[in-house]
């Protein structure tokens, strides 16, 4: 049984349709790669699998339950957390309490304060500053690490890379493959489709709220990835 599925999913802004009968699986361990344009329906999609914007339409089963009813609070205590696009940190707490804030739905696992600040030293040096003060990246490591304070068995990462350094957007990356351990599943959605490939098994491409391509993310060609991303002329 994949850990999670989606079944022709629809998701509604109001009457504004966005997702059109989205399917796929994810298993444990693995690593989705969500790409497509802006307005794609990628953040969508992901927020409709945690339950702030609910699917009209379809099944979500995550380990077979299904989501599809269930409210977010719900979703989040059973494992499935999300780094949202823009990091969403609470401004008035600091670095320590914005990563507690993390636990709140917390499952037994590998993440603790010691093991985030593993992963990410200069946030143990900030423990006590504003989340506010930070630099972009720096935030970003904040909202990764309060992800995973909830020890996840599924992480949903809205771009990661949005409006960082490159330097700084290497060390992000490099914290994604030592965070990919225990078979902790991710979708990922970034705009640099190069990268989103090379760091995932599987890639899904969206294109006005549809599936236009799905593969191994090691065999899609570019060519295919192209015209899956931009549609063909007369779409
Ligand atoms: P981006 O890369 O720009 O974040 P995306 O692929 O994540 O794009 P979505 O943000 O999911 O795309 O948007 C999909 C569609 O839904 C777009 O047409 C967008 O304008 C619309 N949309 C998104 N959020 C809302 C909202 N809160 N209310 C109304 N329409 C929305």
């Amino acid at each position: 049984m994949p850990l999670l599925e989606l079944d022709a999913v629809d998701v509604f802004h109001g009457d504004l349709q966005a997702v059109f009968g989205l399917s796929f699986e994810l298993d444990a361990g693995e690593a989705l790669a969500l790409i497509g344009a802006n307005g794609a329906g990628k953040s969508t999609l992901l927020r409709a699998i945690t339950g702030l914007t609910p699917a009209r339409r379809g099944a979500i089963r995550f380990a077979g339950t299904s989501l599809t009813a269930l409210p977010a609070e719900r979703i989040a205590a059973l494992g499935i957390a999300m780094v949202p696009e823009g990091r969403l940190l609470f401004p008035s707490l600091s670095v320590e309490e914005n990563l507690l804030m993390g636990t709140l739905t917390r499952r037994a696992g590998p993440w603790s304060l010691a093991s985030v600040y593993g992963l990410f030293p200069v946030l143990r040096e900030m423990r006590g500053w504003p989340a506010t003060r930070l630099s972009g990246g720096q935030q970003q490591m904040v909202a990764i690490g309060r992800a995973l304070m909830s020890n996840p068995r599924v992480l949903l990462c809205d771009e990661l890379s949005l409006g960082l350094a490159p330097l700084v957007i290497e060390e992000i990356y490099q914290a994604f493959a030592r965070i990919r351990t225990d078979g902790l599943a991710i979708v990922l959605v970034e705009q640099d489709v190069a990268r989103a490939c090379a760091v995932s098994d599987r890639m899904l491409c969206l294109l006005k709220g549809r599936a236009t391509l799905a593969g191994r993310s090691g065999d899609v060609s570019q060519e295919r990835i192209a015209e899956a991303y931009f549609g063909s002329l007369d779409q």
